[in-house]
């Protein structure tokens, strides 16, 4: 759908503003960037939540929030074009406010129908992480929604770490005295040392997607990811696989001691409602006997 979106805009008018120098990538947006503005007073952005499921036994154990933006004519508006315009312009800092607290309320709902403790996994980018309100924003979702701190899994990458370690050390510190758990997010493809594992209270490692795609047949992403697995385990850190499509991969991972799965296998992201009706089903599926489950439940 990002293909779709970007197709239709193409002739429309739109400004792009390239980087000095003739060969940098489109920097800039503008009349998207001036759309952004006008979205948030109407309202048109939207959070969708992707599964993220035990390998084993495929059970819903928690969901990451992936921020959409439906614009009324480009249609969805995919978040690796509007993220690095809000990190730019400053927007993030409400944005992710917004998700933040809007996510946490989610789950409780979502918990309701499940009847069983999950977590919410949620982004958090460069500038959210650095701006002096970041922990306030913390607090006061926790406080809103009522959850536990331990509930909340916070994603960072690894150069959101590295811009700052003093800072961020600080920061990590703070989150981690609210209970929410720190994940890396698309570890192994940013700069960083291993030494900020040792560093940083981080808890879980999110393998990118970039070392899944070509599992089980690559050898050398197959060895990426069983030391990435091997270092989780002696570090006692949980993993988490993003971008997994398929059974064979599934298999893979799960036969290597990973635990957590999240891709379009298991569930692509979706809008809340979708999620409480996969959450109701999985909840009837445990506790119906089959004989009683009616069609559509
Ligand atoms: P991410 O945090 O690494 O999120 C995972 C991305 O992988 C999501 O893309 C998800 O839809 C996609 N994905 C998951 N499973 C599969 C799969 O099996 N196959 C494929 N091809 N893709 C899969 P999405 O939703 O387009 O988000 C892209 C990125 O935008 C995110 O990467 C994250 O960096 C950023 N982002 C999204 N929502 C937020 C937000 O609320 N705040 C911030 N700061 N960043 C966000
Ligand atoms: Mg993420
Ligand atoms: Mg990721
Ligand atoms: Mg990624």
């Amino acid at each position: 759908d990002a293909a779709m979106s970007r197709a239709k805009e193409t002739g429309k008018g739109r400004c792009v503003v390239y980087s000095q120098g003739h060969s940098g990538p489109p920097q800039h947006d503008i009349s998207l960037e001036a759309a952004m503005f006008q979205a948030v007073r109407e309202g048109e952005f939207l959070l969708y939540y992707q599964p993220i499921v035990d390998a084993q036994t495929r059970e819903i154990q928690g969901f990451e929030t992936l921020m959409r933006w439906k614009h009324p004519t480009l249609g969805m508006v995919p978040p690796a074009r509007f993220i690095p315009i809000a990190e730019t312009n400053g927007l993030i800092n409400l944005l992710g406010a917004w998700a933040l607290k809007a996510a946490c309320v989610q789950l409780k709902q979502f918990e309701e129908v499940a009847k069983r403790p999950l977590y919410i996994s949620v982004n958090i980018s460069p500038r959210q992480f650095r701006n002096d309100k970041f922990l306030d924003v913390l607090d006061d979702a926790i406080a809103f929604s009522g959850l536990l701190g331990e509930q909340l899994v916070l994603e960072i990458t690894e150069g959101t770490l590295m811009i700052d370690p003093v800072h961020a050390e600080s920061i990590l510190s703070k989150m981690t005295e609210r209970k929410a758990r720190i994940a890396i997010d698309d570890f192994g493809t940013g700069y960083s040392s291993l030494a900020y594992l040792k560093r940083f209270p981080i808890s879980v490692l999110k393998i990118d997607r970039a070392f899944i795609r070509d599992l089980p047949g690559s050898q050398k992403d197959g060895a990426i990811c069983n030391a990435v697995l091997d270092l989780a385990k002696h570090l006692d850190l949980s993993v988490v696989a993003e971008g997994v499509e398929t059974v064979e991969q599934l298999q893979y991972l799960e036969q290597r001691g990973c635990q957590y799965i999240q891709g379009y296998l298991t569930g692509k992201p979706m809008a809340a409602n979708v999620a409480l009706a996969a959450l109701k089903e999985s909840m009837h599926r445990k506790v119906v006997p089959p004989e009683l489950r009616q069609v559509g439940q």
